[in-house]
This record gives structure tokens, sequence and C-alpha cells, in this order.
């Protein structure tokens, strides 16, 4: 566990205008989501320190007690679709800690992987050196970039050399790459729009078995990058800028994982 100095500040802010400017920044409404977006747990009225993290893990909500942090802002929160709103176990613990020390607690999912400029996909792309491009799939969450000639093992050593992880890559039919297409985090189910968005390499956090027969089969490249190490920046970005408009303090703690 390792924990990065970001902004510093001075300031105090109170949670309500963290909660609608991040609203508005992140344009949550316009999402459909498998949890809610936003403020998922009530902590205290004023945030001087935001943690930032990938996921509101135990480690990591502990990290922010530590630090004394009013606020941490998540890509991955608490409740998600299917979960039957019971508070125990593994939950409670985590509930338990952030009401406790009356940490805030933001979660923001598809907002935090679609944003233009902050959001995971964004991040990612500049981290590899992809330009903007356009946006395909779902939501239009996924990303597809013209790019100069690149061969997949020139692909694959970028990745690893962003991302410090080699990637698990099933190669296409060896064609020069010339359309990329990405989307962070387990976007495994966005690999046949990529195709049909005219992709000739797809890059994303996690790969199931089906994915490795289409890519042999449609000739289209498949990078495997890891899902918490594609999402490691959007919520740093947020965060940073949040802290930075308001004049907080930031701090981004990193839970390693290896999925
Ligand atoms: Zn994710």
């Amino acid at each position: 566990m390792k924990e990065c100095l970001g902004n510093e500040g001075t300031h105090m802010a109170r949670r309500e205008d963290i909660d609608v400017y991040l609203h508005t920044l992140l344009d949550v409404g316009r999402f459909k989501d498998y949890g809610p977006n936003g403020l998922q747990v009530q902590g205290q009225g004023d945030v001087q320190l935001i943690v930032s993290g990938v996921t509101a893990s135990l480690a990591l909500i502990e990290e922010a007690a530590r630090l004394k942090a009013q606020a941490v802002l998540v890509h991955h929160g608490l409740f998600w679709r299917g979960h039957d709103g019971r508070l125990v176990g593994w939950l409670a613990e985590r509930v338990r800690c952030l009401m406790h020390h009356q940490i805030n607690l933001f979660a923001y999912h598809l907002p935090l992987d679609a944003h233009a400029e902050l959001g995971n996909n964004a991040q990612l792309g500049k981290r590899l050196g992809l330009p903007s491009g356009t946006t395909f799939g779902d939501q239009a969450l996924g990303h597809l970039a013209t790019i100069e000639n690149l061969t997949l093992q020139e692909l694959a050593q970028r990745v690893q050399t962003t991302l410090q992880r080699a990637p698990t890559v099933v190669p296409g039919d060896g064609r020069v790459l010339r359309r990329i297409a990405w989307c962070t985090g387990g976007a495994q189910g966005y690999f046949e729009a990529a195709i049909q968005a005219g992709a000739d390499a797809y890059i994303t956090g996690e790969i199931s078995e089906p994915q490795a027969h289409l890519a042999r089969e449609t000739g289209v490249a498949y990078l495997a990058c890891g899902h918490h190490a594609t999402e490691r920046f959007g919520a740093p970005a947020v965060a940073a800028h949040v802290a930075a408009h308001f004049g907080l303090q930031h701090h981004f703690v990193e839970i390693d994982n290896p999925a």
C-alpha cells in the first residue's frame, strides 16, 4: 500500500457543495448504471482532505481514517444492483469504519469511466499515447482512435511500460494496427462493438473465455491489461480536480490488486 501526495490546500468545503459539483462535473444524470452514483455514505459536513482510490475496500477506508480524511472518492462503491440491502459481514465492516470516522463516501462508476478529460478511459488513453478519437458502444463508453502504424508487440510493450504489468494478449491476424479501441475495467462485453466499430486491437481490463475465440476468428487482437490497473487513473484525476477547485487536500491511495 502506497500513498501519493496530491494537491495541497488548507480550505474546507461543505459536503453538499462537493456533491453538487461532482454531480454536474460527471454528468451523472446521463447514465444508466449498476449502482447509485454520488454520496453513498454520509459523514461529516465539512471536508478538508479527500482520499481517492479505485475501490471502497476496507483497506482503503482504514487508510483514509488513518490520514484523517473527511471524504473518500472511488470508482467502485459499496452498493450494486442485485445486493439485497443487508449490512452484514464484510459490507458491515466497511460501513462501520466509514460511520465511526464520519467519512463521506462518494462513488462514481460509469460517469467516472466516461468523463472526456478526467475519466478512466480518457486518462488511460492519454497515458498510452492514444489520441482521444471517437466513442462507440453502449452509453458511448468505448473509445476508438486512429494512430500511426503500430505492431501488436509495440502496443503490448507500451501497455506493460505504462501499467507496470504484463497484459494477456490474444493475437489477431497479425495486421498492422491503425485503429485502437479501448474501454477500462471489466469491459470484455464491449469487444464485439469494438470489432464492429472497425478496431484492429481492443484494450480492456479483463478477458473471459469467449473473447479469445472472437479474437482468433475476427483477426482483431485482444489485450487484457488488468481491471484495477486500467482503472487507477480516473478517481485521482477527478479528486485532484475537485480538490483544486475547492482548495482542499488530496491523497491518492493505491491498494494493489492482481485482478
Ligand atoms: Zn471497474
